[in-house]
């Protein structure tokens, strides 16, 4: 078992196939959650002709390979959005599997990126972030971190610690701008991320999401979109790249203590 665990093609097998059929709900959710179309029973069909998708239809890599991304009834063509969404799950779960092995680390770690995946999707489109999705990486972390035996205190604590300075940070932002700048949405997000950070990691955290924010802000700008930008992505990208390099997390953590 252990030989089978820590075989390299076997686990990008296991990637390929996980990453394809969690890239196709990845993409059904980012269509259906935010329309609040039901997710769990109704069959995927074509948003024009309402033709209901076949299996291979269901994966957006193979439609795009077998019938250049359009419905095979009214010949629509099907953004390509979808097509990245499933790529980008694939990347993911090939690396999490690769990374981390076939470990609770592992495992975490793809169905952690696939959530931050779908909140990004919906965040960038409709500048919201569904509460299943939150409420999901907060089921996945208090799992995690238990199984982890992280320190109880630790497990308790820091989900209300970072929700509380999220709330805030968000009344100063609107205090100061006299205009949201950080949703609740992403409040509630610092919540569920408060079970796989550390006070370590928290530093860490903090200043990637405005990294990636200053990143987005500016994409955003150029691309004339507004002012208002999704900070979501930017979130959830930080929480990745600390549960990754949670190591860095400490060395950043004793520069900062050394500057207070
Ligand atoms: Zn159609």
């Amino acid at each position: 078992m252990q030989q089978l665990i820590t075989d390299i093609n076997f686990l990008i097998i296991l990637g390929l196939v996980f990453g394809l059929i969690f890239g196709s709900f990845a993409t059904a959710l980012i269509y259906r959650m935010p329309r609040n179309i039901d997710w769990v029973f109704k069959r995927s069909e074509c948003t024009k002709c309402h033709h209901k998708l076949g299996v291979i239809e269901l994966v957006p890599v193979f439609y795009y390979l077998f019938s250049g991304g359009r419905c095979r009834k009214c010949k629509t063509k099907f953004g390509a959005n979808y097509l990245i969404v499933e790529i980008l799950t694939v990347s993911f779960f090939l690396f999490g599997l690769i990374y981390f092995g076939l470990t609770l680390e592992g495992v975490t770690f793809c169905l952690l990126s696939f959530s931050i995946l779908v909140l990004s999707a919906i965040d960038f489109e409709h500048y919201i972030i569904p509460d299943e999705v939150n409420f999901f990486i907060a089921v996945l972390g208090a799992v995690y971190s238990g199984y982890n035996s992280y320190d109880m205190i630790d497990i308790i604590f820091m989900p209300f610690f970072c929700f509380i300075f999220a709330l805030l940070l968000r009344l100063i932002m609107f205090a100061w701008k006299k205009r949201e700048g950080l949703g609740f949405g992403d409040v509630k997000f610092f919540f569920s991320a408060g079970f796989f950070l550390h006070f370590e990691t928290f530093p860490l955290f903090l200043m990637m999401s405005g990294l990636i924010g200053v990143v987005i802000a500016i994409i955003w700008k150029l691309r004339k979109k507004g002012e208002l930008f999704p900070f979501g992505p930017a979130l959830g990208l930080s929480l990745l790249f600390c549960y990754v390099f949670s190591e860095i997390g400490s060395i950043t953590n004793n520069i900062v203590q050394k500057f207070i």
